[in-house]
């Protein structure tokens, strides 16, 4: 499936470099990059290059480009260790203004939690 593009959606606009972006991995089928408003540190955002608002818009060679991803960046952000004080993630995707979704392109929040950080579950 050739990838759906949204000339005035923003996350369209970091894939194709038009708005900038702290990228930190690009695959055939996605773009992963920092939030700009992280809830805490190192917060990601994995999105398809498949411009779709809500999850069940998307092909599904896309969606499955995505949790190998967050799998990979979970470990290179150092999450994947056994911390007594606790050192875990949030995987989050949110569809729908009723359900907290700003960005109308699909997105999966990668929330590192660490230590006695706090943030929303
Ligand atoms: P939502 O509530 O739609 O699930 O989350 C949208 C997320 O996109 C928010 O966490 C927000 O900080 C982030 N965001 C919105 N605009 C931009 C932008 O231009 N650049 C980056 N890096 N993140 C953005
Ligand atoms: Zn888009």
């Amino acid at each position: 499936v050739t990838a759906a593009v949204d000339a005035a959606c923003i996350f369209c606009k970091i894939i194709k470099g038009e708005i900038p972006s702290f990228k930190l991995i690009e695959t055939k089928y996605s773009y992963s990059f920092l939030d700009i408003q992280p809830t805490t540190e190192a917060h990601v955002l994995i999105i398809p290059k498949y411009h779709g608002a809500k999850l069940h818009n998307i092909p599904d060679e896309h969606l499955a480009d995505i949790l190998p991803v967050a799998k990979r960046l979970a470990i290179a952000l150092d999450l994947n260790v056994e911390s007594p004080e606790g050192v875990g993630y949030n995987l989050l995707q949110n569809n729908g203004r009723i359900a907290h979704q700003i960005v109308d392109h699909v997105h999966f929040h990668l929330i590192p939690k660490r230590d006695a950080e706090t943030g929303l579950v």
